[in-house]
Order: structure tokens, then C-alpha cells, then sequence
């Protein structure tokens, strides 16, 4: 068997989840089209990434994977006025982060200028491509509509001699801005815009992010992808729905160089639930200063997300799930919260922290003892061992786990009612301590010294306390010891728009529907000891509250964690509740 066949065998038995790309390269390998797959992914270095890039990255790098094949990452940086070596660098790490790796294959168009330039010349002449010097607005008013034909430019039958001095000055520079382009010369009838002699090259004098100064034309995106594609021998060039009405001009190019032809495949752009995801708006959110930046944990942005405390596996697996549709979607972005709560889950050392403090004396424990009491670190991974969590006479509790008036299914901490603190005792509620306006500042408790949890089996996490004392309480409740808390700051985040699809209004501008109350900062969480030295980056449970991670603004002296997501998906219930 050759190498292609041994692919195809290969993934005909695989159980990864098929789609039709995956069909499409069955049948390239089994007609002996293709003998190695070849992908890449071609980002615009003109903003950060997002999740809907995520999805196209683990497509293309993954399909390479699988089919033993390679992926190249290849910047598309033909505009250089919106381009940016921050953006090109904050690409590198995202994809490097998701985990993929694209060996020595990092590659620019803006490498291959000369070629595509001398590829112009052959279409030149071919009889192929023309200069038109029309301006641009009428050069749009010829282009014609879906219905009409276009009008062909006056300037449309210039000979090849002409053309080719023409261009060779506008790259000289000897032009302004706008007084010529170089155009295909296709068919101003044809039924397909696209098809209407398309700019190939304008002028346009801006220093380049690369090649600096020297070039003052630019190729548009249909001259630079395809040839760009074929360039690096590209065998599928995977793109989203948008543009499969420029297939049509993508093939012709290739067609008329006579050089190698990838196969272009369409697939259908990932949209979020509550949220946008165009570079444009996500600029404008960051510009205009609706978020604090690029990587803000509200973003869909891979920075954001990652700052937020996504795992690349969690992203990667989510990709896998969404898998690859024909038709424009949009997905839940309850499903991208699922699937890192299920892989922090496997992985996230779980630990005791308070966001809303209350404090418990408890009237009957000897004041200066403190217990080291065993806690589970995951109970998913019982490798992940144990740690010694102190316990002493005053602690937090949440304010949430106490009602004064509590109704009939309340089984947390109620006035004469017990609960049990887990990994510590069953505690009993004995009075309340208000402030002079009313408010709730303290509990005075007593505990049942009997009922000490003993730790069976860190797998099951089950604690023996209740066994023990022959009693049991329905609620048990997480707790900091008072003098050993850490204080820390914890920031909160919601979704960023309070509407499904923020676009779909054609009336309103998508960011009339921000969220007010995406952000919430809790300046006086506390936190058990073991969070002392968390570093940026790393991530935790927190018992009973969700996910968390260390943010990079963290420091030593001021712990700062950001939620990640909850251990429930709440938002389903709160929409319901307000419907
Ligand atoms: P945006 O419209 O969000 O600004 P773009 O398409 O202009 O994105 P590019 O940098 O050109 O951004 O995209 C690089 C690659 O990622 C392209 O192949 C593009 O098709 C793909 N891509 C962009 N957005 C999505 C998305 N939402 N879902 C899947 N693939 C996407
Ligand atoms: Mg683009």
C-alpha cells in the first residue's frame, strides 16, 4: 500500500467524528489525487483570535494530523494598513497555546509579493488582466447587480504593451492612490459578481508591517490566496461559507497560471451564543473601551478565553463537538462552558474559598486550637492526593448558606439548625448578631465535637462524621478558618451581551445589548492557606462555586482570581425566572 492508501485505510476505521471535508479527502487519496494532505490556516494579522479561528485551526492543523499530513501557518497580510506585528505575535502564541505546531512552515503572503507580481505579468500577457484607470466609484457603478450585467471599462481593450508599462509604474510608485488598478479580464456578464473583472492589485502607499517600503501595490485577497495556496502546494484550502461565490474566480486563476490547483472547501463559520465575532466589532469593543482589552475573560477572543482559565483541551474538545457544518449555525455557548467544566473537572485541585464572608464563632470550641483536617484535592483523581486544611474557633461561612427566615427545602444554616462543615463538624446555629440597622454580622454556633469527618476513600469523598454520630444533617457547607485566611480578589463575569444574537436586531446597533452586569469585582473573598502562593495562570475549584483562575494581574500580596465558569450552568434558570 503507498502512503495515501495506508491514510485512508487508516481513517475509514477511525472513530474519530466524520464530517464531509473528511469525505472529500477520502476521495482525493482514493482517486490518487492527492498523495499527502496538506492544509494550512490563514489568518489576517489584523486582530487577535477568536473562538470562530479556534474552530478553523483545530480543523485544518487536526485534519493533518489525521491524515499524517502537514499544516502550514500562513499570515495573509495584503492590507498593510490595518496590520500589526502585535497582531502577528499574539497569533503565534494562541495557536502554539491550542497546541499545534506548524514545524518550519510559518509563512507570509507578503513573501510570495514578487511571485504573485510576476504571476500578473503572465496574466498581462495572456490578454488576461488589465489596467483600468477609472476611479473607483465608477468602477463600482459598472459593476452592475445580481440581475444586471456589468458595463465593460473603456479602458478594458488596452494592449498588452500597455498594460504592462502601466503596472510596472503604478509598482514604481510613479501613481497616486486610487488612479489605477490592475483588474482580471473575465466576463462583466457573468452571473457571479465575483466573475466581473475583479481587482487584482491596488495602489496603495503604506509602509508594510514586512516588506516595508518596497511595494506600493498590494494584491487583493482572491490574487494572493489562491496563488498563495499553490505556492506552499497546498492540497485542501479549507474557508468558510462566504467564500464559496469566489470559487468560481479562485479556480479561474489558477487555471489560467497553469500552476498547481488546491481544492477550496467551504464550511460554515462558528457563531456563539451572546457574543460577536467579527475582528471589526471585537476592535470596537477593545477601542471603545467596552472591555479592557483584547484578552479581556468576557472576549470570545483565545486570549480572553485563556485568561479567563479555558484549557486548550477544553476548546480543542469543544471544536471536535461543534464539528463542521454546511449551513450557518450558532451554537450555545453553553456548550464551550461544558466542555471546560468537564475537563477542569478530570484536573482542577478543588479548594475551600469564600466569596461573601460571614463569620461563625463557635462558642464551644477551645479558643487557641487550631486542627490540620484532612481535604480531598479531586476526588476525579485520587493521585492528586490530600492536604491539611486548618480548622479553629472562627470562621467564614457564604452569607448565601444562612437564612434567617429559611423556607421548607432550605438545608444549609438556619437559627437552631445544624449543618455540617465539610471536612470539619456538624455545626448548630445557636444566635444572630445584627448591626444596629438590622444587618446580619455575625453567628454564634456551637459544634458537635462527635461528629469529626473522617476522610474513607478520596475517590468517593465521603465523609464519615454523620455515620459516626448516628446523626445525620441534609446540608454540608464549605468554610475558611478566620485567622489562616488569605484575602483575595475575585473577579466575577457574565455573558458580555444580554441577547442570543446581539446582530440580528435590524434596528439596533449590536452594542445597545451589552451587558450592564457582565462584571462584578469581590474585593474581600477568603481564601484557605494553600491559595498563598497561586501563581498567574494556574486553576482551581472552589468548592460548591465553580472554576477559577489566577489572573495575570495576580501578585503575591493581592491574590486575583477570575471565575472561569460556574460548576452549574445557572443562566438556563435566571432566563426562566425572568421570562
Ligand atoms: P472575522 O470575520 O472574524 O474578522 P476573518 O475571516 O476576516 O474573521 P481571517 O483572519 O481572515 O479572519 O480568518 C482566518 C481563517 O479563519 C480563515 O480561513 C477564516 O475562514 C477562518 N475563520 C474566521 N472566522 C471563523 C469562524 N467564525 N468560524 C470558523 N472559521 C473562521
Ligand atoms: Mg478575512
Amino acid at each position: 500500500m503507498d502512503d495515501s492508501k495506508e491514510e485512508l485505510a487508516k481513517n475509514e476505521s477511525s472513530t474519530a467524528q466524520s464530517n464531509f471535508i473528511k469525505e472529500i479527502i477520502n476521495e482525493d487519496l482514493k482517486s490518487g489525487k492527492v498523495k499527502k494532505v496538506h492544509t494550512r490556516f490563514p489568518p489576517e494579522p489584523n486582530g487577535y483570535l477568536h473562538i470562530g479561528h479556534a474552530k478553523s485551526i483545530c480543523l485544518n492543523f487536526g485534519l493533518a494530523k489525521e491524515y499524517n499530513g502537514l499544516c502550514n501557518l500562513r499570515f495573509d497580510d495584503t492590507n498593510p494598513a490595518k496590520e500589526s506585528v502585535e497582531y502577528v505575535d499574539s497569533i503565534i502564541e494562541d495557536v502554539k497555546w491550542l497546541g499545534f505546531d506548524w514545524d518550519d512552515r510559518l509563512f507570509y503572503a507578503s513573501d510570495y509579493f514578487d511571485q504573485l507580481y510576476e504571476y500578473a505579468i503572465k496574466l498581462i500577457k495572456k490578454g488576461k488582466a488589465y489596467v483600468d484607470s477609472s476611479t473607483s466609484e465608477q468602477i463600482k457603478d459598472s459593476r452592475g447587480t445580481p440581475t444586471e450585467p456589468g458595463k465593460e471599462s473603456p479602458f478594458r481593450n488596452r494592449s498588452v504593451e500597455e498594460n504592462l508599462d502601466l503596472f510596472e509604474r503604478m509598482k514604481n510608485g510613479e501613481f497616486e492612490e486610487g488612479t489605477h488598478v490592475l483588474r482580471a479580464k473575465i466576463d462583466m456578464s457573468s452571473p457571479n459578481m465575483w466573475m466581473r473583472d475583479p481587482i487584482l492589485y491596488r495602489i496603495r502607499k503604506v509602509p508594510h508591517h514586512r516588506t516595508g517600503d518596497k511595494w506600493c501595490i498590494y494584491p487583493m485577497y482572491d490574487w494572493a490566496h489562491g496563488q498563495s495556496d499553490s505556492i506552499e502546494g497546498i492540497t485542501h484550502s479549507i474557508c468558510t461559507l462566504e467564500f464559496e461565490i469566489h470559487r468560481p474566480l479562485y479556480d479561474w486563476c489558477l487555471d489560467q497560471l497553469e500552476i498547481h490547483h488546491p481544492r477550496q472547501i467551504e464550511f460554515a463559520r462558528l457563531n456563539l451564543t451572546y457574543t460577536v465575532m467579527s475582528k471589526r466589532k471585537l476592535l470596537e469593543l477593545v477601542e471603545e473601551k467596552y472591555v479592557t482589552g483584547w484578552d479581556d475573560p468576557r472576549m470570545p477572543t483565545i486570549s480572553g478565553l485563556r485568561r479567563r482559565g479555558f484549557t486548550p483541551e477544553a476548546i480543542r474538545d469543544f471544536s471536535e463537538r461543534v464539528g463542521v457544518a454546511k449551513r450557518d449555525n450558532i451554537i450555545d455557548v453553553a456548550l464551550l462552558e461544558y466542555s471546560v467544566r468537564d475537563d477542569l473537572n478530570k484536573r482542577a485541585q478543588r479548594v475551600m474559598a469564600v466569596l461573601k464572608p460571614l463569620k461563625i464563632v463557635l462558642t464551644n470550641y477551645p479558643d487557641n486550637q487550631v486542627e490540620e483536617l484532612d481535604s480531598v484535592n479531586n476526588p476525579e483523581d485520587e493521585s492528586m492526593g490530600t492536604r491539611k486544611v486548618p480548622f479553629s474557633k472562627e470562621i467564614f461561612i457564604e452569607q448565601d448558606d444562612f437564612m434567617e427566615n429559611p423556607p421548607k427545602k432550605f438545608f444549609r444554616l438556619s437559627p437552631g439548625n445544624e449543618v455540617r462543615l465539610r471536612y470539619a463538624y456538624i455545626i448548630k446555629c445557636e444566635e444572630v448578631i445584627k448591626d444596629e440597622q438590622g444587618n446580619i454580622i455575625e453567628l454564634k454556633c456551637s459544634y458537635d465535637p462527635g461528629t469529626k469527618s473522617h476522610l474513607r476513600s478520596i475517590t468517593s469523598a465521603t465523609e464519615r462524621g454523620s455515620a459516626q454520630s448516628g446523626r445525620k444533617v441534609k446540608g454540608t457547607i464549605h468554610w475558611v478558618s478566620v485567622k489562616h485566611a488569605v484575602n483575595a480578589e475575585v473577579r466575577l463575569y457574565d455573558r458580555l451581551f444580554t441577547i442570543e444574537d446581539p446582530e440580528s436586531d435590524e434596528q439596533k446597533n449590536y452594542k445597545e445589548f451589552i451587558n450592564p452586569n457582565s462584571f462584578e469585582i469581590i474585593n474581600s473573598a477568603k481564601l484557605e492557606p494553600y491559595l498563598q502562593n497561586a501563581k498567574p495562570g494556574e486553576r482551581f475549584q472552589f468548592e460548591r462555586l465553580g472554576y477559577f483562575c489566577v489572573d495575570k494581574e495576580s501578585e503575591k500580596d493581592k491574590l486575583v482570581f477570575n471565575r472561569t465558569v460556574t460548576l452549574k450552568d445557572t443562566w438556563a434558570k435566571i432566563e426562566k425566572r425572568n421570562q
